[in-house]
């Protein structure tokens, strides 16, 4: 349920696998606003297993590099390079390619599939479950299957239905993505993948290439917590932004501005009955490092393959427990605890702390071994090898 990006990837999985399956989408169409595009090792071997994965690099950027810099001084602090991770994975680089794109792929491929279909505009409003089967209501339709997946975003109406708790707690500021097309790889000598720190507002900057593949720029900004959307958004507020990011003020033109809210939450529990939660309907975190549907996606590939035993007799269904089991605590220790200390880390306002924090990348940069495994924890990596031993 939820065509995002952790649904139309959870559908056509289990359609794959020989499932039959029904994606139910509240909107006619997929929500294209700027939100994911880093897409990590781990994941793009899932795509790959998919048969999405040319596909998926065709419409996108790879970026073999992120780096770290301080804003005010335009230094570069530290430049991580996934070539480490050779012979760990297939895929030693991220893909940036926007989530609606991968949406749309495996909503396409769900429609070559005999045994999938695919509901938009059908907003589901409850669900009903005994020990056989779950009903899912969507105005006059009912829809009945063995189980469901909830991968309704993070305002999940799967997880209110089912009453779960979603703990955690959301940031006071909010965070303005700009998409403009000055190029700032050419201005300021970046990568496609820019945190840069400052301790009165930090920026990302990530190169995209846009539904066009003309190539964009995504401009991310912490706002002041004591700042109104209606500032924040203003046309003066954005072009002062891209100032401080050292955008000459003939170029401070933008083609979209969103603002965001920002939480870190778990559902206290991934599962009730025969009904799972997936992706966002089951955590949010900040975007700081690219974690939140990467990791949504690790689920639905894993939970597609729990059920297509279950399914086909070759495991008992006690198996199921183990998802809950082994994504909950992951997504605790990967995504919620690394996007807070990249948080932090960018936002460090004490001046020694901020040049220790400085001089502990420069010491992990140029250590083989500890930039290698500072990579496979920040590419999710190390997550997904753990999912495949526990
Ligand atoms: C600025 C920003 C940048 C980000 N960058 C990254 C990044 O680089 N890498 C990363 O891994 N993550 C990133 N994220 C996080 C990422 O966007 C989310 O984790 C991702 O969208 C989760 O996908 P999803 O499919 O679980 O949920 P969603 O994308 O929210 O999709 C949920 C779908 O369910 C549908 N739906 C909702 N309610 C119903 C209903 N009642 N009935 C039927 N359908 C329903 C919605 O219409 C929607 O299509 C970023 C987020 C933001 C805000």
């Amino acid at each position: 349920m939820g065509a995002g990006p952790v649904g139309s990837v959870a559908a056509l999985a289990c359609a794959r696998l020989g499932h039959t399956v029904t994606l139910l989408e509240a909107q006619e169409r997929i929500d294209d606003s700027p939100r994911a595009s880093t897409t990590q090792p781990p994941t793009l071997e899932i795509l790959a297993e998919l048969g999405l994965i040319d596909e998926y690099i065709r419409v996108g950027l790879t970026a073999r590099t992120f780096e770290f810099w301080d804003r005010p001084t335009l230094e570069r602090i530290a430049v991580f390079d996934f070539d480490r991770l050779r012979g760990e994975t297939d895929f030693p680089f991220v893909v940036q390619t926007e989530q609606h794109k991968l949406a749309n792929m495996a909503i396409a491929r769900l429609g070559d599939i005999a045994n999938a279909e695919v509901a938009m505009g059908c907003p589901v409003s409850d669900l009903e479950q005994d020990e056989n089967q779950v009903t899912v209501i969507a105005g006059e339709r009912r829809f009945t299957a063995d189980y469901v997946i909830g991968a309704d975003g993070g305002r999940s109406t799967v997880r209110k239905c089912l009453g779960i708790e979603f703990e955690g707690y959301t940031w006071p500021e909010r965070f303005l993505v700009i998409t403009t097309k000055f190029d700032f790889a050419a201005a300021l000598g970046c990568c496609f993948r820019n945190y840069m720190a400052d301790p009165s507002e930090w920026t990302n900057l990530f190169k995209v290439a846009g539904d066009d593949l003309a190539g964009r720029w995504r401009a991310v900004f912490n706002t002041r917590e004591d700042e109104s959307d209606e500032e924040a958004l203003s046309d003066a507020a954005v072009r002062a932004r891209l100032g401080r990011v050292h955008v000459p003020e003939k170029d401070r033109n933008y083609l979209h501005l969103n603002l965001y809210n920002v939480h870190q939450r778990v559902a206290k529990s991934f599962r009730k009955g025969r009904v799972f939660l997936c992706g966002d309907a089951a955590h949010v975190n900040n975007p700081i490092g690219g974690l939140g549907l990467n990791s949504g996606i690790h689920e639905a590939w894993d939970l597609a393959g729990l059920l297509d035993q279950v399914l086909k007799g070759q495991a008992d269904p006690v198996l199921l427990d183990s998802y809950e089991r082994r994504r909950r605590p992951l997504n605790i220790e990967y995504v919620q605890e690394q996007t807070v200390a990249n948080k932090k880390r960018l936002e460090e306002r004490e001046p020694r702390e901020r040049a220790r924090r400085f001089d502990e990348l420069r010491a992990l940069a140029a250590d083989p071994v500890r930039h290698k495994a500072f990579l496979m924890r920040a590419s999710l990596l190390e997550s997904a090898r753990r999912a495949v031993r526990s």
